[in-house]
């Protein structure tokens, strides 16, 4: 695949490096192009440093809460591996009907208490903006999860990350990016559409009609002036998009199981569907699928998701050494 052309020897860097040490990440708001091209730098040498070394010391002796109110395979376990990469350790809180919580404890108290064990706190949590009471509450860096249908800035930074990597950072502006799916409850489009506002991209969302991307978002993109168009089938846009992401209609997220069954296989990405798109494009999915991309297409080398997760691994690296300062 053709790598990025960022310098992967870019300075682990004293000047950003002060910026964001003890920062909240909270939403992809607060990332401008130089940011990323620091955290993508970074991110870069996290992964030559894996592939050479495996796991070395950067932040031994520091330990990271993971604090997850709804379910996670790759958010939560690349945050332990990234911890782990980077010689510190992990406080597991996956199950939170087993801690305080199932108690009545509220969030801002829980948060409390787990930073007098820990250094970062990282949340996943059902409700919008509770990531940011929980930062509010808290004197040590929090890092966004994923607030229900809110924002998931991690992985809308591991995105674009795998856009630069897999196409080549010098070819994100003119790009056309394709989002497929349920855009109304998917808080990955809503975080990666608006990351994607600080390029010169066109972006198309094509979903059913109950499923549109939220008029909020579309108005924060239009307002960077970017070019964004919404269809209900994907055979218009295909041939032109350089980056299709898909993504999985959100199940937990509908009040009316009749309405989720009306929608949930609108879209399946397949061989034959593929014929039409371009050869050196990608397709992406934050994953997990549930049945919209065919497994028939994973051979495909067009098929990005599998190497998705593994970019996320370097980002959440990156994130973590930058917020504790030892980058
Ligand atoms: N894993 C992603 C998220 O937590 C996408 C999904 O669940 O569909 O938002």
């Amino acid at each position: 695949m053709p790598t990025s052309s960022l310098n992967p020897h870019l300075p682990f860097g004293e000047n950003k490096l002060a910026d964001w040490y003890g920062k909240d990440i909270i939403s992809v708001k607060q990332f401008g192009r130089d940011d990323l091209e620091y955290i993508f730098g970074v991110a870069h040498e996290m992964r030559g440093m894996v592939e050479r070394v495996g796991t070395f010391d950067l932040l031994k002796g520091k330990i990271l809460a993971n604090l997850f109110y709804e379910p996670s395979t790759r958010t939560s376990s690349s945050f332990t591996a990234a911890m782990e990469r980077l010689g510190g350790s992990v406080i597991p809180i996956n199950e939170v009907k087993y801690s305080s919580v199932s108690k009545g404890e509220s969030l801002p108290d829980t948060v409390r208490t787990l930073e007098c064990y820990a250094d970062v706190i990282v949340l996943r949590h059902p409700e919008t903006g509770s990531a940011a009471i929980a930062a509010k509450a808290a004197r040590k860096p929090v890092i966004n999860a994923g607030d229900g249908i809110g924002e998931h800035p991690t992985q809308a930074l591991l995105d674009t990350f795998t856009i630069f990597e897999e196409l080549g950072a010098g070819q994100v502006d003119g790009m056309t990016v394709t989002m497929l799916g349920d855009l109304k409850y998917g808080r990955t489009v809503h975080s990666l559409a608006r990351l994607l506002s600080l390029f010169k991209v066109k972006i198309n969302y094509v979903s059913p009609d109950i499923l549109k991307m939220p008029k909020e978002v579309m108005d924060e993109v239009a307002a960077k002036g970017i070019p964004q168009a919404e269809f209900g089938s994907l055979e218009k846009v295909l041939p032109e998009t350089d980056v299709l992401y898909v993504t999985r209609v959100q199940k937990e997220r509908f009040e009316d199981p009749a309405e989720y069954e009306k929608v949930k296989g609108a879209y399946v990405i397949d061989p034959a569907i593929m014929k039409a798109a371009k050869k050196d494009m990608i397709v992406m999915h934050p994953l997990p699928r549930v049945g919209e991309i065919s497994v028939d297409f994973d051979e495909d080398p067009r098929a990005a998701y599998f190497r998705q997760m593994e970019y996320g691994l370097y980002v959440r690296m990156a994130l973590l050494a930058m917020v504790l300062g030892k980058a």
